[in-house]
This record gives C-alpha cells, sequence and structure tokens, in this order.
C-alpha cells in the first residue's frame, strides 16, 4: 500500500475528500467520532449527516452560485452531488433530499470503496507527521480544538461566529451613502475613503431601534453554547446589536452607529443623529459588510429591519448576519492556496473549519482538499481553480482575498466572483449572472482538464 491519507471527520467534507483522494487511486483512513463521541447537533453514526435543514440550496447553475458550484462538483465527480441527486426530493429549484437515505448511501459507498477505511474514534491531538485532513466542520470536539488552538493562537481560532451582513456594494444607494473613514483617517486616498456610511435622522433612529426591539430573534439550540472547548461568550466585543438596542435606547448612538467625526457629503450643514457604517469585505471591493451588525434576528426580520437604514433601501445581501457555535480557523492568515497550514504544511484543513459556511460550501472544499492531497501524495501539485469559478472563487477569498482581521464565515455567492463588465458599462443582474456562470464552466472545464 502505497502513502495513506488520514481524514479527520466523515462530515461534508471529509466524505467527499476521502471519496476525491480515493478515486485518485490514494489509500485514505476516515476518522469519526461518532457515534461514540457526539455533538449537540448530529443524531447518527452516519457519514455527511445533515444536522439541520434537508436542503443544499438552489440548483439553479444558471443564476444562482449555490447552483453554479452544484454544477462544478457534478462536473468533478463529486459524490454527495451524486448521492443527492439519487435521494432527490420535489422542492421547487432547490435541492432537497431525503437526508436518511441519502447520509445512509454516503456511509455504505465509502465504506464499499476498496482504498477507504473507515475507523471509529475521536482524533484528540494533531498529528505531527503523515498526511492530514482536518475535516472536523464546526463543533470539532473540545480536545482537537484545544490542540488546534495550541498551533494556531487564541487570535486565529474562533468558536463562535459574529456575523455582520454582507451587502454586494453596487445595490447601496450612494445618492444617499457616501464614502469617508472617520475624521479622514489614513494616509491615502482609499483609506481615508474607506467606508461607505449610511446617515439617520432622529426620527429615522427611532423607527430603526422601534424595528430591532419588535424584530423575532433565533435562540441558541441546547447545548450550543456549553459545547465549546473555550466558551468565550459572545458579550465580549460582539454583541448582537438588538442586545445593544435592549440596553439603551441610545447605546448604538453611541456605539457602532456614533455619527462623530463625518461629514454627509450630499447634506453637508446636515449633522446626521446616526450612522450606519459600512467596511469593505473582500479584495474585489465587491462586498461590504455592516460594521457591529452582528444579530440573531431571524433572516426575513433582517432584510426588513436593514432595508429601514437610508441608502440601504434597495440592499441585496450576499450573506445575513448570525451568531453560532462555529469553530474555525482564520484562513487568510493560517493557511495557503492549497489549503495547508503554513506552520505544518503536513496537514490541510476543509470544510466549514476553514471559514466557509454550508454543506455545499464545506462538500466542495471537502473536494478541493481531497484532491490536492491526493495529487502531493502522487507527486504532483493541483493550484487551486482559478477565481472565476465557484469553487476558486471560494478558496480564494479564504485563503488570501478576505480581511485576516475581519474574516467571518462565508457562503458561496457572486460577489466573491471578478465582476464581468459589458460593452457600454455594467450589465444588469439578469445578464450579468449568467455571464458570471458560463465564464466560471468554461473555467472550470479547462481547470479539470489540465
Ligand atoms: C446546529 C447547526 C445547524 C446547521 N444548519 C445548517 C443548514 O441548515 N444548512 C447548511 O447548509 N449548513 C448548516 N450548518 C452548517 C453545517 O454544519 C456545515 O455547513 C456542514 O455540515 C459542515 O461540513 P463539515 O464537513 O465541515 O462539518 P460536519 O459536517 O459537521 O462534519 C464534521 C465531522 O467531524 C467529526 N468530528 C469532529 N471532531 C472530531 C474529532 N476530534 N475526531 C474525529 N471526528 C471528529 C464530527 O462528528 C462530524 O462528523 C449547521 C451547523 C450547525 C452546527
Amino acid at each position: 500500500m502505497g502513502e495513506v491519507l488520514h481524514i479527520v471527520g466523515a462530515g461534508m467534507a471529509g466524505s467527499e475528500a476521502a471519496w476525491q483522494a480515493a478515486e485518485a487511486g490514494v489509500p485514505v483512513i476516515l476518522h469519526e467520532m461518532r457515534p461514540q463521541v457526539g455533538t449537540f447537533a448530529h443524531r447518527t453514526g452516519l457519514c455527511a449527516e445533515m444536522v439541520c435543514s434537508n436542503s443544499f440550496r438552489s440548483d439553479d447553475d444558471r443564476n444562482n452560485a449555490v447552483g453554479q458550484l452544484h454544477w462544478e462538483m457534478r462536473a468533478a465527480n463529486g459524490l454527495l452531488m451524486r448521492m443527492a441527486d439519487r435521494h432527490k426530493l420535489p422542492a421547487g429549484g432547490a435541492l432537497a433530499v431525503d437526508r436518511d437515505a441519502f447520509a445512509t448511501d454516503v456511509t455504505e459507498v465509502l465504506s464499499d470503496h476498496p482504498l477507504i477505511t473507515i475507523a471509529p474514534g475521536e482524533i484528540t491531538d494533531l498529528p505531527a507527521d503523515g498526511h492530514w485532513i482536518i475535516a472536523t466542520g464546526p463543533l470539532t470536539s473540545a480536545a482537537l480544538g484545544r490542540s488546534i488552538l495550541g498551533l494556531t493562537g487564541a487570535e486565529a481560532l474562533a468558536f463562535f461566529d459574529a456575523i455582520a451582513p454582507i451587502v454586494h456594494a453596487d445595490t447601496i444607494d450612494m445618492d444617499i451613502a457616501w464614502r469617508q473613514s472617520r475624521y479622514d483617517k489614513g494616509e491615502t486616498e482609499a483609506e481615508r475613503t474607506a467606508y461607505i456610511n449610511c446617515p439617520m435622522t432622529r426620527d429615522e433612529y427611532e423607527a430603526f431601534i422601534d424595528a430591532l426591539l419588535a424584530a423575532e430573534k433565533t435562540e441558541f439550540h441546547a447545548g450550543e453554547e456549553s459545547s465549546a472547548p473555550d466558551p468565550t461568550p459572545y458579550f465580549d466585543g460582539c454583541l448582537p446589536i438588538e442586545v445593544m438596542a435592549e440596553r439603551g435606547r441610545d447605546t448604538l448612538r453611541f456605539g457602532p452607529m456614533k455619527p462623530v467625526g463625518l461629514t454627509n457629503i450630499h447634506r453637508p450643514a446636515d449633522k446626521p443623529y446616526a450612522v450606519v457604517q459600512l467596511r469593505r469585505d473582500n479584495a474585489l471591493g465587491t462586498l461590504y459588510n455592516i460594521v457591529g451588525f452582528q444579530t440573531k434576528m431571524k433572516y426575513g426580520a433582517q432584510t426588513d429591519v436593514f432595508k429601514m437604514i437610508p441608502g440601504l433601501q434597495n440592499a441585496s445581501f450576499a450573506r445575513l448576519g448570525g451568531i453560532h457555535r462555529n469553530t474555525f480557523l482564520n484562513s487568510p492568515s493560517l493557511l495557503d492556496d492549497r489549503m495547508r497550514l503554513r506552520a505544518r504544511p503536513n496537514l490541510r484543513f476543509a470544510g466549514q473549519v476553514t471559514g466557509v459556511e454550508g454543506y455545499v460550501e464545506s462538500a466542495a472544499m471537502g473536494l478541493l482538499a481531497g484532491r490536492m492531497a491526493a495529487a502531493g501524495i502522487l507527486g504532483r501539485d493541483l493550484p487551486p481553480p482559478p477565481g472565476t469559478t465557484a469553487m476558486g472563487a471560494l478558496v480564494h477569498h479564504i485563503t488570501g482575498g478576505a480581511d485576516a482581521r475581519t474574516f467571518q464565515p462565508m457562503n458561496v455567492n457572486f460577489g466573491l466572483f471578478p465582476p464581468v463588465e459589458a460593452k457600454g458599462g455594467r450589465r444588469g443582474r439578469k445578464d450579468r449572472y449568467p455571464a458570471y456562470t458560463d465564464r466560471a464552466k468554461a473555467d472550470f472545464q479547462a481547470w479539470l482538464a489540465a
């Protein structure tokens, strides 16, 4: 037997990684702690268990970035997409599946593969040698979490996410908003204009606070808060905005919405009563996050409340806010573009622990890590797919495109893709989405063929 690839975690990422590496001819040992050691969210000992919704989201590979990612995974002999197609349930344009049949089938296919051995048991320490992919997900066991922490340091491993909503920059109304950093701070023009500011009058602010207080909120699941090895409560530094508003109607106006050091270029004589700031979220400048706006409001409520912000009335959200138990690395500072830990290149990471979010994104990162690890063992180097593809856009984002200082988990979305320009100016969304996905398909095929 040749060199073995060890994969820790038989979730979405680990299952796909095992399949890809084994199909490339590399023997795999897939370590999974369930059912001996459980998590608060998993119910079974099966591979690729869907812990919550039974949907892989949109299957539209023409107009949707998740659908495009499905397409790329199918094109790359993805096991999870094949199993999802086999166990598909009627769900409009979404790819919903019979979760138990899906996970049972994935488990059987992996168990039956001549090059895959499923090894039950928890891995508690990061191994010093051998080829490894760590795909232990948002609920990485406490012991392994501590071992990862020992290597990365507390600054680079989080046990909760605190996600502020992210807006597509081209949907912000710049006739109302303006670019300016507080007190015009910065050495360069780009730094002095790094933020987008949305002004509020007193009436707008009061109505916004009322809506925040009235909005429906989600709760932590049972066991979610206590399952972190270091359950840093979200109350230090990343309080949900609605909790801040509950503490006093002016708390936000003296916190993330303070109006000081800013002048509304559209109406310089009017001093805003409060200002919502958005900060660039990716190197492309296509995405902006709303500063300090982490929230546990339900998704529907978030869109209603955030569209009350002047300038965001027509905003389209690349992702909405949330706070969850979620173990994830500060990948932009820790991983190279082959998904290896820079400090220990024998360790690759894949799945949600790398700072992507969702079943599909996690499986896609598993697909890539499995292929890259197999290529390495076989003496080849596999570069990531181009950033114009859905898979490439995601991996480029987590390993370099995202700002390491504010890194939070990310879904795949068109804001991660380099813009497509058309003759005579920007295209409308209707034309732009197929242009993204046509380009992605051609570039992904070329990457696969290379
Ligand atoms: C409560 C909750 C609800 C969610 N709901 C959704 C949703 O509706 N839709 C969606 O797209 N995403 C959802 N997610 C995110 C989802 O979990 C991930 O996107 C996806 O499962 C991540 O895939 P993964 O392979 O990275 O991790 P997982 O699928 O969680 O797989 C990780 C595996 O590693 C194993 N493991 C952990 N530590 C060790 C260890 N030390 N040794 C051996 N094995 C170990 C775990 O048992 C698990 O099987 C949810 C997450 C949570 C926590």
